[in-house]
């Protein structure tokens, strides 16, 4: 079995404030890993330094077999596609262009190739026909669906999503899950910041618990009906 992330011993601290404190995680090709965890326990921190939008303290990260470097970022980064809770789109770019132009500026495609790709990822997140709208002009679960079509288009070997649904109002969740659904069923490998339960009881391989900056524990999703520790049990407690 292949593996796509590999992570050993990893620490990052802002300053002295000591966040992740020594994760281990291996992630294969085409698993599905969701993580939990309270507010503050350091999952975004984990999720963003995986490609060093915050760069670790210590520990190292191989993603599809390169280690990730001050030298090798650039290549990692291509490979890895990325969805925040926020969306981050730009307001002033077509959601066409916002697709097409990291295509064309990161990796070299001309904007005939990129077009192509960009419509074939906007047709998998169904909002083909919203190519020439601006941002604003969306719905939030729209424009989420929108980044992680931008997150697709680049074929990424894995689909990082810290907290994709919880900037919505709730009637939008779910059209964002279920696009993530579709795109979990076409082998993508994932890993997921999610709370949504029937989320992870329906996609996730393995779902993560994290806390104070350590995996907790960790296992199929059942561990959801059972957790081995009460700190989860706590944590899941607290969700319903
Ligand atoms: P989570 O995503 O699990 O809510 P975060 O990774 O966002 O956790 O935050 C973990 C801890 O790191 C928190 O105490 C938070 O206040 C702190 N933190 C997060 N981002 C920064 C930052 N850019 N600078 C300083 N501290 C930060
Ligand atoms: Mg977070």
């Amino acid at each position: 079995m292949t593996t796509i992330v590999s992570v050993r011993n990893l620490q990052v601290a802002y300053g002295s404030l000591e966040v992740v404190k020594g994760v281990d995680l291996d992630v294969s090709q085409g698993e599905k890993v969701v993580i939990m965890g309270p507010s503050g326990s350091g999952k975004s921190t984990f999720l963003r330094s995986l490609i060093w939008l915050v760069r670790p303290k210590a520990g190292s990260i191989v993603i599809d077999e390169i280690e990730v470097s001050s030298r090798t970022l650039m290549e990692v980064r291509k490979r890895v596609g990325f969805v925040f809770q926020h969306y981050n789109l730009f307001p002033h770019l077509k959601v066409i262009d916002n697709i097409v132009l990291p295509l064309i500026k990161v990796h070299g495609l001309s904007r005939a190739e990129a077009v192509e790709r960009a419509l074939e990822a906007l047709r998998l997140v169904g909002l083909e026909e919203k190519a020439t709208a601006y941002p604003l002009q969306l719905s939030g679960g729209q424009q989420q669906r929108v980044a992680i079509a931008r997150a697709l288009a680049i074929r990424p070997k894995v689909l990082m999503l810290d907290e994709p649904t919880s900037a919505l109002d709730p009637e939008l969740v779910e059209e964002v899950l279920q696009v993530l659904e579709n795109i979990a069923k076409r082998g993508t490998t994932m890993l997921i910041v999610t709370h949504e339960v029937d989320f992870a009881l329906d996609v996730a391989d393995r779902v993560v618990f994290f806390e104070g900056g350590k995996i907790i524990e960790q296992g199929p999703p059942d561990i959801l009906y059972k957790p081995k520790t009460d700190r989860f049990r706590q944590f899941l407690k607290r969700l319903h």
